[in-house]
């Protein structure tokens, strides 16, 4: 194959799109073959690289086929020291090859073997007496099965011979930034020179690493920032109504609204009253009310004769929305409509008419209301519920829907609901163009959950103490373990809890909901344990978010040590929403590690979702939280925004200076990070 085809072809299968690509394909670790050590010097466990000549090779049969060559060492100090190398692959090439008084260099590390200091495969050349030992260090590149170190090597020296290496940044903001060039600092990560900081490269630290971090980083910012430019340019419905609206909403509610709902609602208010659309998140923890939040922003859209599309990524959270929405907005006579996949038929039909016909006001559901056939007559606002957890697609589609393709037509409001809380690094990174409002206070009488580690070997206590409560007229909710691995086997495990607390608690009603019901199954369930049919649910973590059902006050959640922090978080607030007092036991599978228990602990100690969530952020990293890791979308390759909030903090700074200056450097930085016009995952 020609060399250039073999490249090609490397390039390829680890999945790059070009050379300029291929360049980035960084090494894990080095290794030190600039220096020889002499046999004799080398002592069992080192990695080290020797040089030696053949002094006999054979094929050995036992234990096993195998190939043994044995050495002595080739500088002429020392000829005496001897070592061993076996091959356990190898072919007949290979025998042919290693033939005695052939000089070989060996790069591997040396153990005790049977017959003397051995090294069991290692990398090695046949040299001549005057062939150069590597001046840099040797990269070692991660792979993809069948693709051999040499070849990737070979690839990546094409590339680097091949790529445009020049500077996408001007020389002075670099020599500011106290960055080394790009070329210079590629150059260096895959071919560090002897002596070179090895600690401060495996830690990411060095300033080669730097460099290519801060790339990135800015990469990041300026496409974050170039969208926000454009929506800013965009032109949206100025929403100045609804004022009479809100009080009358205000008054008819059993309680007042907290401080923080107030606050949120204001700055909603301020910016649908702007001519450009509003990108705003709304983040509150587990019942701190933002579906009243949600409610006020309908109004001035209503008021001023524009239409609403209220989505939440389940049919069970979007219905629940709808209930709330249609109890609160009906009352003052606006026409609130409901459309999910199983509104099907005439039905759907009717509701489809009235939203292209401006009828509907307030349209709530699932993501079916991004579905093609829905066509607004005037939408004004979309406000998303828990918005992080609908799939990559349909985030992409709403994000596609919410810029409008038509130059002439306005493009709607945005308001995201979130409770699960974004650090600030990730805040400042991911939703770089995002305005957040917070709801940092949690309704009143409002009663902490009282938190309880127990072991699974007092399960039978547990499934009594359940008895008892619900006996006393109260609901519960039994979680089922997550099983990560299938959603079969997760259903498995769910039916088998079930038909266990059947049989051990004969006196309640037991159901049972799993995430593969159908939707109206769902809702047949959830609809009979809110109205008290049912004492006790099983349920999978289908229930994670958004649940409200307030006369369940007892949540048992069995093999809690498997899930996240936040997830657990969010879990414990389906319950502590009536005037009851509330428990949540988290049943842990025992043995149960020092780390899962802290973990666990942390939980107990906290009714507090941010600091839960910092905590959660600390141990398991942000892709957890962004969820672009799994959909397989741009995440940030080099840098992490955690620890490398200083260069996040300057690449901020300078995207927004490059920016305005309409500098050259910005189309050339985006070239070269973003070249397939991809953009960072965000909202
Ligand atoms: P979340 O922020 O988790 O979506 P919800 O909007 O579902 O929370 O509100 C949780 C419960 O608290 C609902 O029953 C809601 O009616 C009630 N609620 C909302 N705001 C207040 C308030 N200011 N005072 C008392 N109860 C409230
Ligand atoms: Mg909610």
């Amino acid at each position: 194959m020609p060399r250039d085809g073999s490249v090609e072809a490397v390039r390829k299968r680890l999945g790059y799109a070009s050379t300029a690509e291929l360049v980035l394909h960084l090494p894990l670790r080095y290794e030190d073959e600039t220096r020889l050590t002499p046999i004799a010097a080398a002592r069992a466990g080192e990695t080290v690289t020797v040089e030696g000549v053949i002094v006999q090779a054979a094929v050995h049969t036992r234990p096993r086929r195998q190939l043994v060559v044995e050495l002595v060492e080739a500088a002429p100090e020392s000829p005496r020291a001897r070592m061993f190398f076996r091959l356990l692959h190898f072919h007949p090439g290979q025998v042919a090859q290693l033939r005695p008084g052939v000089r070989v260099r060996l790069h591997g590390q040396v153990r005790p073997g049977f017959f003397g200091d051995e090294m069991v495969h290692p990398r090695y050349r046949l040299v001549r007496a005057d062939t150069p030992l590597p001046r840099t260090l040797t990269p070692v590149y991660p792979s993809v099965a069948g693709i051999g170190q040499t070849t990737i090597r070979r690839a990546v020296e094409a590339a680097l011979a091949d790529a445009d290496l020049a500077d996408t940044l001007p020389q002075d903001l670099l020599a500011r930034l106290g960055l080394p060039g790009y070329a210079e600092a590629v150059r260096l990560l895959h071919h560090p020179p002897p002596g070179c900081d090895l600690a401060a490269l495996s830690a990411r630290t060095h300033p080669a690493w730097r460099r290519l971090k801060f790339d990135e980083l800015l990469a990041q910012q300026l496409s974050l920032r170039r969208h926000a430019r454009a929506r800013a340019r965009l032109a949206a419905p100025s929403l100045t109504g609804g004022d009479l609206l809100a009080q009358r909403l205000l008054a008819g509610l059993p309680f007042q609204p907290t401080g923080a709902q107030l606050r949120a609602w204001a700055e909603i208010r301020a910016d649908l009253a702007r001519s450009r659309p509003m990108h705003r998140l709304l983040q509150g923890d587990v019942g701190s009310g933002k579906t009243l939040v949600a409610a006020l922003a309908c109004l001035p859209a209503v008021a001023d004769g524009w239409q609403v599309a209220v989505m939440a990524p389940t049919e069970i959270l979007a219905e629940q929305l709808y209930g709330k929405l249609r109890e609160w907005l009906a009352a003052l006579g606006v026409r609130v409509v409901w459309l999910a996949a199983a509104v099907k038929g005439r039905q759907r039909r009717a509701v489809l008419t009235q939203i292209a016909a401006g009828e509907a006001q307030v349209a709530v559901g699932t993501h079916a209301l991004i579905q093609d056939e829905v066509r607004f007559a005037r939408l004004a606002l979309a406000i998303v519920d828990e918005q992080h957890r609908f799939g990559v697609e349909q985030r992409l589609t709403l994000r596609a829907k919410g810029i409008n393709p038509h130059p002439n037509a306005l493009t709607p409001h945005l308001l995201m609901m979130s409770a699960t809380p974004i650090p600030r690094s990730l805040a400042m990174s991911y939703y770089a163009d995002l305005d957040v409002s917070t709801l940092d206070e949690l309704p009143p009488g409002r009663r902490p959950v009282m938190t309880k580690l127990i072991g699974q070997r007092r399960r039978a206590e547990v499934i009594a103490r359940l008895r008892d409560y619900c006996a006393g007229g109260a609901q519960a909710y039994w979680v089922c373990p997550l099983v990560e691995e299938s959603d079969r086997l997760q259903l498995k495990a769910a039916e088998a809890t079930y038909a266990e607390l059947v049989q051990a608690l004969p006196g309640l009603r037991v159901g049972l909901i799993h995430g593969r019901l159908k939707a109206a199954q769902k809702a047949a369930v959830m609809q009979a344990f809110k109205s008290g049919e049912i004492d006790l649910l099983v349920a999978t973590t289908v229930i994670e978010v958004g649940v409200d059902v307030p006369n369940a006050a007892l949540m048992v959640i069995e093999h809690a040590e498997r899930m996240g922090l936040a997830q657990l978080h969010q879990l414990r607030g389906r319950v502590g929403r009536g005037g009851r007092e509330s428990v949540c036991i988290l049943l842990y599978g025992e043995p149960l590690g020092a780390q899962a228990r802290q973990r666990l602990r942390v939980l107990r100690a906290s009714q507090d979702g941010f600091s839960i969530a910092r905590e959660d952020l600390r141990l398991r990293g942000p892709g957890e939280f962004t969820g672009a890791r799994q959909a397989g979308l741009p995440m940030l390759r080099f840098a992490n925004p955690e620890l490398d909030v200083d260069l996040l903090q300057t690449a901020r700074v300078v995207a927004e200076r490059l920016l305005n200056t309409g500098d050259a450097a910005v189309e050339r930085h985006l070239a070269r990070w973003l070249p397939r016009g991809l953009e960072f995952l965000q909202g």
